[in-house]
């Protein structure tokens, strides 16, 4: 009888701990990019890293200092970004998510290397037009922009942009970036990759975008409807506005500074 009061106690004891253990897991960082050329180093560089494809991303998790760390590779476009970032919080339950990598500029002071720090992302995917007769012509210049309904708090809102978590953006910024200048921006984000000039310049007198790519609003979108810390970060591998075409290297560059972020912001958990 004692030794059976004795097992029911250690069993007990053991289920308690594992309990106490499990609660305290730290809950990992989800880090987003949308090809190789913006996710492999953050993946090589996790330590004890296991592959998981989960509908159809991949997801890398591992740890960065001791810290646990998930990396998806979220595909190119907005539906991807939404669709591989809602699997990833649902799966990893991460405590913040941060999408990154390159972007077109649409600022003249900014150039090829820049990284731009999303303070606030806008869709520029969005627009409605006034009627118009048949052969009378296209003019985007009239275009109304529209805002989107984002989900918030068991409410629809219309939103015009979104930000990012002011913590995580204060991080961010005090992150050494050697290979160009680290400014914080307006992140526009659309199922688009303009070069005509007078297309991006219309769209930074518009929204005052920064820099165009193709994710971070449907990334903060998804981060603002489940109630997930959010970090927009791009870094410029191409500016039209001064004729610089894309570089791959940029990717890379801006893997090593998310990189640095991901490891000061696990030094304030
Ligand atoms: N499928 C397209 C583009 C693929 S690359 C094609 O065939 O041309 C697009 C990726 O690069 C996106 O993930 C986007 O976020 C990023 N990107 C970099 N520069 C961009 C720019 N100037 N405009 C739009 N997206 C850009």
């Amino acid at each position: 009888m004692k030794k059976m009061l004795c097992l029911v106690l250690t069993l007990l004891l053991a289920l308690l701990s594992f309990a106490a253990l499990a609660e305290e897991a730290p809950r990992p960082i989800l880090i987003g990019g949308a090809m190789d050329l913006e996710t492999a180093d953050m993946m090589q560089a996790l330590e004890d890293a296991q592959t998981q494809v989960i509908n159809g991303y991949t997801y890398v998790s591992g740890k960065l200092d001791g810290y646990p760390v998930v990396v998806v590779k979220t595909q190119v476009g907005m539906v991807n970004a939404a669709a591989s970032t809602t699997t990833g919080i649902m799966t990893f339950n991460p405590i913040a998510v941060i999408n990154q990598g390159t972007a077109g500029g649409h600022d003249e002071a900014l150039h090829k290397g820049d990284i731009v720090i999303g303070a606030t992302t806008v869709n520029i995917n969005a627009f409605k037009s006034d009627w118009s007769d048949k052969g009378a012509g296209i003019d985007p210049t009239k275009w109304i922009w529209m805002t989107t309904e984002v989900l918030q708090d068991g409410e629809v809102k219309e939103v015009s942009s979104l930000s990012s978590d002011p913590a995580l953006v204060e991080i961010a910024k005090s992150v050494p970036y050697a290979k160009g200048t680290l400014v914080e921006g307006v992140i526009g984000s659309g199922d688009v990759w303009n070069k005509e000039l007078d297309r991006i310049g219309l769209i930074h007198s518009q929204f005052n975008t920064s820099c165009e790519e193709m994710e971070t609003f449907a990334v903060a979108q998804v981060c603002a409807y489940t109630g997930t810390p959010f970090l927009g970060i791009r870094i410029l591998s191409n500016n039209e506005l001064h004729q610089e075409s894309f570089d791959p290297q940029t990717g890379a560059d801006c893997q090593a500074y998310v990189l640095d972020v991901a490891r000061a912001m696990i030094k304030s958990y």
